[in-house]
């Protein structure tokens, strides 16, 4: 027969399974396993809506027999089957599209095993078979076929008799070799182990014939072999396991294997709910964000299932979008398994499972930030602006979900604090919840008005990213204490007396300002501070919109110059020696005072970290400056 060449991508897949060095090929049978339990799913679920299928759940298996003479191991199921396209489009052609890599990085630049997590299919089966036959026959149709290969040189197509309906796959076993020790895999007990370990909640009988000593009818201690079908896995879906009983090992794996994530997830949530809803739910909230976590192509969603059978892979309306990153799954005996997308919408049922799981999930984070904070402040890494963009987004509506789940890096230690740790540390005197924002850590470390207020001892909250100080805005408030910006021009941090000094000095020097302001243009005032210790001038802002909100608005996409600006203060500090020297200016040398403001005004944007609009200027006016 004529042999049939795989697709150039499958080949190079072929050639790397056959020649595959893999410690764990093992994994075949998953592999297999999970195919036959796809198989079975498919015909199971044609069987809800075609008549002509006239089958029972119970009617449903995987088998698996081992040969050691023979060195075969058949794996069978009674389910789709597939024709003879089928076959040749399924089995010639990886499904999976695109160039395979092996080993990948993940973000911590170590190589992570991609066979082992995600599997590769039925090809995997030539890590361990030097050749196999796949025999198969669709349910309800007469003629049955045979593809057979013995790796990259090709395959063959042909048709054949087979009584039932179903898919055989015979592996034919390599020979043992020095490194691995192929015999294992027609070993009972290794298969036996083999099943439980991966494929023990498949919902389908996975059974063996196994020989058992038996003691003989009627003797007291004579025994005998006889051989008898046991049934390898449990079948009972890992959810419907008590919590108790399910090991960590086995809830990774389960996850990784179903949300194809190399990494286990920080922490594993089981609910089980018996009252107005009756569900049981298994989430996961990732220990890492999906590559396309930001990106509009991601989609939140849990897995629905109707009593152990799936209805839904993705069903969005059971997660809100702040909690989007969780993955997992619910199932219940309240839904209907024949129930239409648009009529779950609107399922009654369905929103109060999503109200609870909603309530779990920020009950299991809160107790997490509690009881293991190292874990949790990695998630707060990789999830918390989104739990941020939440109470942004939602004009403050979650707020009772979401403001004791939100850290932010603090002047103290810059270590995180949470809301509460910061307000219960508090001064009583302290009237507001102060906080910096900017680009970076280091970068907010600079800004002029940060100096004293720490040397009064004030924490301030350190605001990195974007949405943060939005966020905050639509808090509004925390334990009844404000949030105030240590760059807002009404931060109160002056006590009366020295306010008094403050007002005095701003009227005595009235002119002087106003001189000032108008020789640099764009600032709505010049004023004296006595908020600054070493630095001679910051920028502050009145109103609602502070410097660093105008500079996050501007970047938006199509700001365009329209964006919102802020009201921009220059303060100028009270008590440094350039107060003298501008009002000596004002009486001998207005052009100087004019250069002078222009000069302090870049340096204040400066070191706000915002930059300056026209650096050609300052520049200009430094170096005239030093050849006076
Ligand atoms: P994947 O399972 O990820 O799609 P595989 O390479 O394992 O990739 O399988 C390719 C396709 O072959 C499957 O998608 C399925 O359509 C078909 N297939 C594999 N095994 C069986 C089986 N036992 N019964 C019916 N179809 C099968």
């Amino acid at each position: 027969m004529k042999k049939k060449q795989f697709k150039t991508e499958s080949k190079k897949l072929l050639d790397m399974m056959i020649n595959s060095i893999y410690t764990h090929k093992e994994i075949f049978l998953r592999e297999l396993i999970s195919n036959a339990s796809d198989a079975l799913d498919k015909l199971y679920f044609r069987s809800l809506t075609d008549t002509d299928v006239a089958l029972s759940r119970s009617d449903y298996r995987i088998t698996l027999e081992a040969d050691k003479e023979k060195r075969t191991l058949i794996v069978s199921d009674n389910g789709c089957g597939m024709s003879a396209e089928e076959l040749e489009n399924n089995l010639g052609t990886i499904a999976k599209s695109g160039s395979f890599d092996f080993k990948r990085e993940n973000d911590q630049g170590e190589d992570v095993d991609v066979i082992g997590q995600f599997g590769v299919g039925f090809y995997s089966a030539f890590m361990v078979a030097d050749k196999i036959t796949v025999r198969s026959r669709v349910y309800g149709a007469d003629a049955a076929y045979v593809w057979e290969s013995e790796g990259a040189d090709g395959y063959t197509l042909a048709e054949t008799e087979k009584e039932s309906f179903g898919t055989e796959i015979i592996l034919n076993i390599k020979e043992d070799s020095d490194e691995e020790k192929y015999s294992d895999f027609l070993d009972e007990y290794r298969l036996r182990a083999l099943v439980k370990k991966y494929s023990d909640y498949i919902r389908y009988p996975i059974n063996m014939a196994v020989t058992v000593s038996k003691k003989k009818e009627d003797s007291e201690d004579e025994y005998e072999s006889v051989t008898e079908v046991q049934t390898l896995n449990s079948m009972v879906p890992l959810w419907k396991r008590p919590q108790s009983e399910v090991s960590s090992e086995e809830y990774n794996s389960f996850y990784r294997e179903k949300f194809f994530d190399y990494q286990p997830p920080c922490r594993v949530i089981t609910q089980k709910s018996e009252g107005t809803a009756t569900f049981t739910a298994l989430l996961f909230v990732p220990s890492h964000a999906p590559f396309n976590y930001y990106t509009k192509d991601y989609e939140k969603g849990l897995e629905l299932y109707s009593s152990g059978v799936m209805i839904m892979e993705r069903c969005a309306d059971l997660l809100p979008d702040y909690f989007g990153f969780v993955k997992g799954l619910v199932d219940s005996s309240d839904l209907s398994l024949n129930i239409s997308r648009e009529m779950l919408q609107h399922d009654r049922q369905l929103k109060i499972i999503a109200k609870a799981i909603e309530k779990k999930i920020k009950s299991e984070l809160a107790k997490m930030m509690e009881s293991d904070r190292e874990t949790y402040e990695k998630f707060f890494d990789a999830f918390g602006i989104q739990l941020k963009y939440g109470l942004y987004s939602d004009y403050g509506m979650h707020k009772d979900v979401l403001q004791d789940l939100l850290l932010f890096k603090s002047s103290k230690e810059k270590k995180y604090v949470s809301l509460k740790e910061y307000t219960d540390a508090m001064a009583e005197d302290q009237k507001s919840i102060y906080y910096a924002s900017g680009e970076s850590i280091e970068k907010i470390e600079m800004l002029p008005q940060l100096e004293s207020v720490k040397a009064r001892g004030i924490e301030v909250l350190y605001l990195t990213d974007d949405v943060d100080e939005f966020a905050l805005k639509m808090l509004g408030t925390y334990a009844e204490k404000e949030f105030k910006s240590i760059t807002a021009e009404s931060a109160e941090l002056t006590d009366e007396e020295e306010k008094k000094r403050l007002d005095e000095a701003n009227k005595a020097s009235e002119e002087i300002l106003s001189f000032m302001k108008d020789a640099i243009g764009s600032v709505s005032a010049v004023r004296f501070t006595s908020g600054l210790a070493s630095h001679a001038v910051c920028l502050s802002s009145e109103g609602d919109l502070s410097v660093e909100m105008e500079k996050i608005l501007s970047k938006m996409p199509g700001a365009d110059g329209a964006a919102p600006k802020a009201s921009v203060v220059l303060e100028i500090n009270l008590n440094h020696p350039i107060r003298e020297k501008l009002v000596n200016l004002y009486a001998s040398d207005k052009d100087t005072l004019k250069n002078y403001a222009k000069i302090l005004y870049s340096e204040a944007r400066l070191i706000s970290g915002i930059g300056i609009d026209n650096p050609g200027e300052f520049c200009e006016l430094i170096s005239n400056l030093m050849i006076k």
